[in-house]
């Protein structure tokens, strides 16, 4: 094994810096093949089954080889490369087949059996017995209990479902960047805000464009010329390629279409799930979750749907009104509705998002969101010392910081902040390594956070929007829950084991300080006077906060149940058919919940990628399902606004330091004392009728 790659898979902090594509793919195998050969041996020890004769040695087994393999998928989403891309492609089938044949082992399954009933008298802790349960759960959910020839197709299915979201996401991406538009005079630059139309005239200047200025269909451009453009013609042109993007309408043409992967993407997962003998994909998908059926998340979401409604068709008349009388749109049309609601919230609220912007410098923002984090929790961010950065960063953009807690480093975070082509759209967080006690030491958890803000420019600090701060705390808060951890089993620690639908609970709730005047304070700057939020400034953002909220709720619901139908029912075998019954679904729910209908060659679904590449298969309910809990838990913040400190403590020893050990509801309701109540959901979001 080359020395670079080992070094990487040693130490303590990932040095990501040191891995290259071309020196990866024989230290992947022989990985593999070590792995192999020690789930072999512990299937054939004549061991007694314990859990330090099975369960460790299994995770010994498989957890280098996780590591490397994640560091792979990390980087090809973030230094996207056809390098990086060959490997991924080139190893997902056989990485895939690996994780099936081990879920698939009988041999291994009865051995991690036994375990419960060999240790009936020496009593396993809670989080062992926790990660023992978890573990026969996906024996049984991976196909361990179906004879040889249906393992085979399942192990098979598997993998090509693998290939599949892969290829999903690289079309999305690949789509995304075909895609330019070039701007031949500066009028048409009209309305945006200087720091983006400068991004543009840059853009055109450094890729030697034949324009003034362009403009490529990422977030930090698209959103704000959506936003605030008064070219109703570029608006419309952004709106409409953005919207066919990987589909058949595309810009650059079919070439990156995702409609028949995603029919397939169905087909495979229902295979799945009949041959487990659950009826649809989304009756397995929730098998490891919190929430107990379809028909109760379905309930669930109707229901939020009902109080939302009254408010969000308010939304719409309000703004269809504006648009007409102050903006002279006979007809708002997909392509108005950021811009026209944007105009009626600098009406309404006489601020414009851009004037709040200029407050928010990262920089600034992330020192108030440590000191809020040493507040609550008690623990520090530092930047890194090491003296050589570039050894373990994969970008100059890369910042590297230590976890403490008093004197003692409890782990790392890396963040990478900035927007570039290489890296996939959207902001997330993942985890490089997980806390675990070993004989001579614990091993440190290590987080990475990506985030896709518009980067600082020459002469300009970046600076973001509020809902970019809301995006950052809130990645921060699954940084949080995977770094704070106590938890000694790698199985159960950090956010390792921690049910699907849960998950969003630490990040949402970490939102809600976004919120706060005092924390305000503390992370804002302007960027030209240097003067934190004003008051008068912060009084008007409360008052919009809830500003189309009905609107906003109703879109998420709208695309939690496209998710969970598309899962909860027949496909067709013709891809044809079962692409087009994607479409009819969507319109559907449309037709159901929907008060804004977007054009017929919108392409919505076709860059899904959360259900169609991501984990939220029948999942994407978790946000609303999560954010009952984590509005909730702020409540008990409400509650006691003095004792922020005390209610952290108790927030990070019931809920983040348990992480995975235990059910997401037991914790909550450690925490809080009782059930989940929805009402301070609702409450928040202005959406109780008689707040
Ligand atoms: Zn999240």
């Amino acid at each position: 094994m080359t020395s670079s790659v080992e070094q990487f898979l040693s130490s303590d902090i990932p040095q990501y810096g040191l891995l290259k594509p071309e020196e990866v793919q024989e230290p992947l195998e022989n990985l593999l093949g070590e792995a192999e050969e020690q789930l072999r041996k512990i299937a054939s020890s004549r061991e007694a089954a314990q859990w330090e004769t099975v369960i460790e040695p299994l995770t010994n087994a498989t957890e280098r080889l996780g590591r490397l393999w994640s560091a792979i998928h990390h980087l090809g989403a973030v230094m996207d490369s056809p390098e990086w891309r060959e490997l991924t492609n080139n190893n997902l089938e056989k990485i895939s087949r690996f994780w099936s044949r081990l879920a698939q082992d009988k041999g291994l399954f009865e051995k991690t059996r036994s375990i419960s009933l060999n240790t009936a008298n020496a009593k396993l802790s809670e989080s062992r017995e926790r990660a023992l349960n978890n573990s026969l759960r996906d024996f049984r959910l991976g196909g361990v209990e179906l004879d040889s020839d249906a393992q085979k197709a399942f192990t098979e299915r598997s993998a090509r479902l693998a290939t599949l979201s892969q290829q999903f996401s690289e079309n999305l991406l690949d789509s995304t960047n075909s895609t330019k538009i070039l701007i031949g005079h500066e009028g048409r630059l009209a309305g945006l805000p200087e720091a983006v139309a400068q991004a543009a005239r840059e853009k055109a200047r450094s890729e030697k464009l034949n324009a003034v200025a362009a403009f490529g269909l990422q977030q930090p451009s698209l959103i704000p010329v959506l936003q605030f453009a008064d070219d109703r013609d570029l608006r419309k042109e952004m709106y409409s390629k953005n919207a066919r993007r990987a589909s058949e309408l595309a810009e650059e043409g079919p070439e990156h279409d995702n409609s028949m992967l995603m029919a397939e993407i169905l087909q495979l997962r229902q295979e799945q799930a009949k041959a487990l003998g659950f009826s649809t994909a989304a009756e397995l998908s929730l098998a490891s979750k919190m929430a107990e059926s379809p028909e109760q998340v379905m309930a669930f979401l109707l229901d939020l749907a009902k109080k939302a409604r009254p408010f969000a068709e308010q939304d719409v008349a309000e703004l269809k009104a504006f648009a007409k009388t102050h903006l002279s749109l006979e007809a708002m049309e997909s392509w108005d509705v950021s811009y026209v609601s944007e105009k009626l919230r600098q009406k309404k609220f006489s601020f414009s998002e851009d004037e709040v912007r200029q407050y928010f410098q990262v920089q600034h923002v992330l020192a108030g969101l440590f000191e809020l984090v040493r507040e609550l929790f008690g623990v520090e961010l530092r930047e890194s010392p090491e003296p050589d950065l570039s050894t373990y960063r994969w970008h100059p953009d890369v910042q590297l910081y230590s976890v403490i807690r008093g004197a003692e480093t409890i782990g790392y975070l890396f963040l990478d902040l900035y927007t570039r082509p290489t890296k996939r759209g959207g902001a997330w967080m993942d985890d490089s390594r997980g806390r675990r006690r070993l004989v001579s030491q614990v091993q440190k958890p290590v987080a990475m956070l990506t985030c896709n803000f518009m980067p600082p420019s020459e002469h300009r600090p970046s600076t973001i929007s509020h809902d970019d701060v809301t995006t950052l705390f809130h990645e921060f808060g699954h940084g949080l829950h995977h770094l704070l951890t106590e938890v000694d089993e790698l199985e159960v620690s950090g956010i390792n084991g921690v049910e699907w639908d849960a998950v969003e609970l630490p990040s949402q709730f970490m939102e809600n300080f976004c919120w706060e005047w005092e924390k305000l304070q503390s992370m804002t700057c302007h960027v030209e006077t240097g003067e934190p939020l004003p008051e008068d400034l912060y009084k008007k953002m409360i008052r919009a906060k809830n500003f189309q909220s009905g609107l906003f709720m109703l879109r998420q619901i709208e695309f939690a149940l496209f998710d969970l139908r598309i899962h909860h029912q027949v496909i067709e075998s013709d891809l044809q058919k079962a692409a087009k019954s994607i479409m009819d679904v969507l319109h559907e729910v449309r037709s159901e919940v929907a008060v804004l209908h977007p054009p017929s060659f919108q392409r919505f679904p076709q860059s899904f990628s959360h259900i169609f590449a991501g984990g939220y298969a029948a999942g994407y309910y978790s946000y609303k399902w999560a954010e009952v809990l984590s509005a909730d838990a702020y409540a008990a913040f409400e509650e006691e606004p003095t004792n922020y400190t005390a209610v952290g403590q108790r927030f990070w020893r019931e809920i983040l330091s348990k992480g995975g050990s235990r059910p997401a509801l037991e914790s909550f309701k450690a925490f809080r004392g009782r059930e989940p109540s929805p009402e301070p959901l609702l409450r928040h979001s202005g959406l109780l009728e008689t707040a």
